[in-house]
């Protein structure tokens, strides 16, 4: 059964203008513009009220895993709803579906990581992090441990510690910085790896770490703080020498691994984690999108043996928690959406089948006039667009223009892409079938090819 909309589109795009302030977004820009109303999902489509159907190139905002109106999902929320639909995890109370979470999580994740502390989303995960990580060296009876080191264009999410710890320059403007942060080079070769080949780029960009901890004394770092490939900051595929390296310093100075897997977690890089591609062994995990392939806000923070030493010890009551801290119905919801994975074995064949797949066609976008560069890993993956080829060193100015007008064409051709900075990003539902592969790589190339046309 579908809800039919109520009013035309236009009422919803005139009373939606009037009343609602969407998220990173010019307000002024879109209410002339006006917002597209969405209505319906199923698979990796998605419909407006007009009846237009979209590819959903991004898993609704990287989180999708299993695709859209999944009824089993529905089902599951709709039976936690009649039993109990809400109560806290406070003051000594739990309930089955939190529970029986927080043990498939301990069993999914790397190893090591066998608590979680829920939290709805994963801006709240990584204000937990920030918490959590200067709770920990208390404990441990270095209190002086307080900076956390995290990236350029890195990005946790848009509450208060969160937007600090990423290092997205207009966030830091508008708000202002918190003390105790520092942010230093990603591994983002096409931008920043000069004469550099991409290994020795990797090296480098690594050892920035080691440059700070050293700059700023590690006995005042109490972490680092990074997502597996970054996301948000532009699907930055780090070159294969920068884990390796990041490892080593990890293992040598005395500092915690913030390993944020809020977009790569579940299955998105090819394997359940981005750790798990990657060889990482995180002390503190954030999670969320994927957890609930969206379907229920819900995020969370896997916690190491190591952390909860300290943590469940004798240093008293931890003064941090949210109301919808594992709720019933967005635990039931991840449940069942992690059970569906588990089962239909989502990441396994997303990583045998649609992967290298969709690989093939994306990298060859490479020849497109427009490409400068074409990047993937599992399902998650880039393009940026220059003026020119084959310098890797010009760009389109104003920088995020094209890109803009790119994303946008892409959207009336049916095909919903990201636009960052002037890269396309792609992120579809695992799930995504061959035939859709197809129809979603038709929609690039003509995408590329009309972009291309209009800027002549
Ligand atoms: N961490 C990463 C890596 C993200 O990409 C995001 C959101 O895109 C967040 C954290 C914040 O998550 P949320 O939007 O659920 O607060």
């Amino acid at each position: 059964m579908t809800h039919a909309p109520n009013l035309s589109t236009a009422d919803y795009q005139r009373i939606d203008a009037a009343h609602h302030l969407h998220p990173f977004t010019d307000f002024k820009a879109l209410n002339a513009e006006r917002s597209r109303v969405m209505t319906r999902g199923d698979g990796v489509w998605i419909w407006d009220t007009d009846g237009n159907r979209y590819l959903d190139g991004m898993a609704g905002l990287w989180c999708t895993q299993i695709g859209h109106g999944r009824r089993e999902i529905a089902d599951a929320v709709h039976r936690q709803m009649l039993e109990l639909e809400f109560y806290n995890t406070f003051f000594k109370t739990t309930h089955p579906r939190a529970a029986e979470l927080a043990e498939v999580l301990a069993e999914l994740t790397p190893e090591g990581l066998n608590h979680v502390f829920f939290t709805g989303s994963g801006s709240e995960a990584n204000d937990t992090v920030f918490r959590m990580v200067r709770r920990y060296w208390t404990l441990a009876g270095k209190p002086d441990k307080q900076i956390i080191i995290g990236r350029r264009y890195g990005y946790h999410g848009s509450t208060v510690a969160a937007a600090a710890m990423g290092g997205m320059a207009g966030m830091h403007e508008q708000a202002g910085m918190v003390p105790g942060v520092h942010h230093i080079t990603p591994p983002y070769w096409f931008d920043f790896g000069g004469d550099m080949s991409p290994d020795e780029f990797g090296i480098w960009a690594a050892r920035e770490l080691e440059r700070a901890i050293d700059e700023l004394g590690e006995g005042n770092v109490a972490a680092f703080i990074a997502e597996p490939i970054q996301g948000a900051g532009g699907v930055l595929i780090p070159p294969e020498t920068y884990w390796p390296e990041i490892r080593r310093i990890c293992a040598e100075r005395e500092i915690l691994l913030v390993v944020d897997e809020v977009i790569c977690g579940f299955g998105r890089t090819g394997n359940w984690f981005g750790s798990d591609t990657y060889g990482l062994k995180p002390d503190l995990m954030p999670i969320a999108k994927g957890l609930s392939s969206g379907y229920l806000p819900i995020g969370g923070v896997m916690v190491s043996d190591r952390v909860c030493e300290y943590l469940i010890g004798d240093g008293g009551e931890f003064f941090h928690g949210f109301t919808y801290s594992g709720h019933p119905a967005s635990c039931a919801a991840a449940l069942a959406n992690l059970r569906i994975m588990r089962e239909e074995k989502v990441v396994e064949r997303a990583a045998s089948e649609a992967a290298p797949y969709l690989q093939a066609k994306w990298l060859a976008f490479a020849d497109h006039p427009l490409v400068g560069e074409a990047r993937m890993k599992g399902l998650v993956g880039a393009l940026e667009l220059v003026p020119r080829k084959p310098s890797r060193r010009d760009r389109f100015a104003p920088v995020g223009d094209v890109g803009t007008i790119a994303r946008d064409i892409s959207f009336n051709n049916g095909l919903v892409m990201r636009a960052v900075r002037d890269a396309l990003i792609i992120s579809p539902p695992l799930v995504i079938t061959r035939e859709e592969i197809d129809e979603l790589a038709r929609r690039v190339e003509k995408t590329l090819d009309d972009t291309h046309a209009e800027l002549k």
